[in-house]
């Protein structure tokens, strides 16, 4: 018996074997979850599908997050083939690459509003989704870094987008508690990933968590991938609102 063995859940935001997304999805199957997979589009399809069949997906679906009609989609089909679910991933984000490269406050009106629509707004419209599907309650994480409390180098707009999504944790675990659904994030550590590559000088973030970080190096997908199955599992069913950081200890000390 694995810790998520007969529960059930959708993972969003695997793009490739670098993701987040993917090293979670390697530890909830690993604990016995039953997973469906969503990918942004057909040049993504072709890296997610073999992965998620390589761990027995269930479902395999398309999913544009601005979208409300391709969430509400992905639901009604995983409706469909299982009637209920029990955890969701979201591990989504996006803003413009040069809105990651100039000053903060030379961000465009539109740059600021796509950043919030797919990295924050996201997780409300999947809530929404997702919760008349968790009948006997569930869990949802989502993913968070540093620069939503602190203004990170270069982070800039991503940096407000991850304090809204921060904030709508609390708001949607503060409305969904007494269904018995909890909401978390997870505020990880700097990973080499794509999203991560769209960032300006993303390389002096793992350095400074070789140099200070209290672990003295910066985390893996892995790790990652553990905490979520801490707090989606039974593990967490005391824990709901919360920012658990998987963060090498790099939030407690003074880096300079
Ligand atoms: P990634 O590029 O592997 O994952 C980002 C995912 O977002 C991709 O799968 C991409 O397809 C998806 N995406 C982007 N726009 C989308 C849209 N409109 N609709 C649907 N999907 C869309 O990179 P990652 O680093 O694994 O990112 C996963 C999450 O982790 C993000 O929220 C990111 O901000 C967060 N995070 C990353 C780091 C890091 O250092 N890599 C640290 C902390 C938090």
């Amino acid at each position: 018996m694995g810790l998520m063995t007969g529960k059930r859940g959708i993972i969003f935001g695997v793009a490739n074997e670098m993701s987040i997304a993917w090293g979670i999805a390697q530890q909830l199957r690993e604990q016995g979850a039953e997973l469906a997979f969503t990918y942004l589009n057909e040049a993504l399809e072709k890296r997610v599908r073999p992965l998620a069949e390589s761990l027995d997906a269930s479902l395999i679906l398309p999913c544009n997050v601005a979208s409300d009609a391709e969430i509400e989609a992905v639901f009604k089909a995983v409706e469909q083939q299982w009637g209920s679910i029990d955890f969701v991933v979201h591990a989504v984000a996006f803003a413009d690459r040069n809105d990651l490269k100039q000053p903060f406050s030379q961000t465009s009106r539109e740059g600021f509003a796509m950043a919030m629509d797919i990295s924050a707004y996201s997780l409300v419209a999947i809530t929404r989704c997702a919760a008349p599907l968790m009948n006997e309650g569930g869990s949802i994480v989502t993913l968070s870094y540093l620069g939503a409390t602190r203004a990170v180098p270069n982070y800039n707009v991503m940096g407000v987008a991850k304090a809204a999504l921060e904030s709508a944790v609390r708001y949607l675990a503060a409305e969904l508690g007494e269904k018995g659904i909890r909401v978390n994030a997870i505020s990880a550590g700097p990973i080499r990933t794509l999203a991560a590559s769209g960032i300006a000088n993303f390389r002096a973030k793992i350095k400074l968590m070789d140099d200070y970080a209290p672990l003295r190096r910066t985390v893996t997908q892995t790790e990652v991938g553990n905490s979520a199955v801490y707090l989606l599992s039974d593990l967490g069913s005391g824990v709901t609102g919360e920012v658990h950081l998987v963060d090498a200890g790099f939030n407690v000390v003074v880096s300079a």
